[in-house]
């Protein structure tokens, strides 16, 4: 029986692991739970679960929570705060940690259950962006086992030889080739993309996803923190990370060897298969999802990626040669972008527009020490927002 702490549970990601969790009552019994608003939802995954904590770094939503579990009967202890989030995310009675918290809010309780030795399962892609060099070195200082859950790095887990830490090289391998549905841009003529709503910009075609990942498929920034993901995960070099668009998301992506060999992981695209798992790892556990059936799935297309149209490519691979605290700087800058073109503050065409003024306009320093990475996160936080306030004014002076 294995102790499962999930952080961001009543996320589309948590959700999805608590379906799978439930499957197997035999193997998994919930530890902790974590959520950051949604009172009701908690209180009811802690009724239905019965986890021995259950995590809100608010103050005053831990208090309703306290009051609601005492209504419905859930003897389960409220915790509240971010270092309380970090200490469950570390305690020694859990064995997995699923990090599926979204954007820079997720990285101390990723990086606390890396330090713990956990079993991190990880969402979470934004810890890694931001802090990839101290993350990794968290997890092999301590032993911890690292899980990627991302449809596409676990593919390449998955299409890799167990030996892959002894270097990319010498297990023979050429290239991670990432592969991209495109959003739900893909193929609307670019002019239309400056009056994009956010529910357009949400209809993801294959994924149903929280509104933040949602957002970044259509700018395409999720595939650019998915190359930087990839470089941490598997210490690749940029030139050894590759994006290729298929619209249809059945090929996950794929690991190319020197000998011309092209290994893929295919499926349907439902992310209870990756959380499966990384669930059962090193076995193969049920998921719940419908069987992918070739034949009856048509066509699987692919084309080259079109870096004019999604200049968000562009900027991860450039932060990633940069080095330092530039991938930060960047993750930090599309936070603000995103959060302002959710709130209809900021232009489809401007989130990329920020993030590269953001880039220009704030120092990349060494990463050395968790404190530098979130000195570049504040940085870029306070400059994003001067943007977008700036481009704000003048698209009223227009008007
Ligand atoms: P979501 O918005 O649906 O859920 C986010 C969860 O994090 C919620 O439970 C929320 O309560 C919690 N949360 C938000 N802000 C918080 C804060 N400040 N402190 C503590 N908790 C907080 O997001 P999601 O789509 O489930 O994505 C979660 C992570 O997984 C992201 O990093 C995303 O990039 C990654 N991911 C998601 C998918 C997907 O299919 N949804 C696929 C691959 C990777
Ligand atoms: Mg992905």
């Amino acid at each position: 029986m294995r102790n499962v702490t999930i952080l961001g549970s009543t996320g589309s990601i948590g959700v999805s692991t608590l379906d799978v969790v439930a499957r197997h009552p035999d193997r998994f019994r919930v530890f902790a739970l974590s959520a950051a608003t949604r009172v009701e939802e908690l209180a009811q995954q802690c009724r239905q679960f019965q986890p021995r904590f259950a995590v809100m770094p608010d103050a005053g939503c831990a208090e309703r929570l306290r009051l609601r579990l005492k209504e419905l009967a859930v003897n389960c202890e409220v915790l509240s705060g971010v270092d309380q989030l970090c200490t469950v995310a570390a305690h020694s009675e859990a064995d997995m940690v699923m990090a599926a918290i979204v954007g820079a809010a997720g990285l101390p309780s990723s990086i606390a259950a890396a330090e713990a030795g956990k079993t991190v399962m990880l969402a979470n892609k934004e810890a890694l962006v931001m802090a990839g060099r101290l993350f990794m070195e968290a997890v092999h200082k301590n032993g911890a086992t690292l899980l990627p859950i991302d449809s596409e790095h676990n593919a390449i887990f998955q299409s890799l030889p167990a030996n892959f830490g002894d270097g990319l090289n010498k297990a023979g391998v050429r290239k991670i080739i990432l592969t991209a549905s495109g959003g739900p841009f893909r193929t609307r003529p670019l002019a239309e993309l400056t009056s994009v709503t956010p529910e357009q910009a949400c209809a993801h075609p294959n994924w149903v996803m929280g509104r933040k990942i949602s957002v970044d498929s259509a700018t395409m920034m999720n595939k650019g923190l998915e190359v930087i993901e990839a470089r941490w995960l598997f210490d690749a070099t940029p030139e050894q990370i590759e994006v290729v668009i298929h619209p249809q998301s059945i090929v996950h992506s794929m690991v190319q060897y020197l000998d011309g060999s092209v290994i893929a992981q295919l499926g349907n695209p439902d992310m209870r298969t990756p959380i499966a798992y990384a669930l059962g790892y090193p076995e193969r556990i049920d998921a719940g999802v419908s069987m992918l059936d070739l034949a009856k799935s048509g066509k699987l297309e692919f084309e080259a990626m079109d870096v004019d149209r999604f200049p968000c490519v562009r900027l991860a691979y450039e932060v990633l040669r940069r080095g330092g605290t530039a991938p930060a700087i960047l993750n930090a800058a599309n936070e603000i972008a995103v959060e302002a073109f959710l709130g209809g503050e900021l232009a489809f065409l401007d989130v990329s527009r920020v993030i590269e003024e953001v880039l220009a306009a704030v120092p990349v320093t060494e990463a050395q020490e968790l404190a530098d990475v979130l000195r570049a996160d504040m940085q870029a936080r306070v400059a994003a927002r001067e943007r977008v306030a700036l481009l704000r004014l003048q698209g009223q002076a227009a008007e």
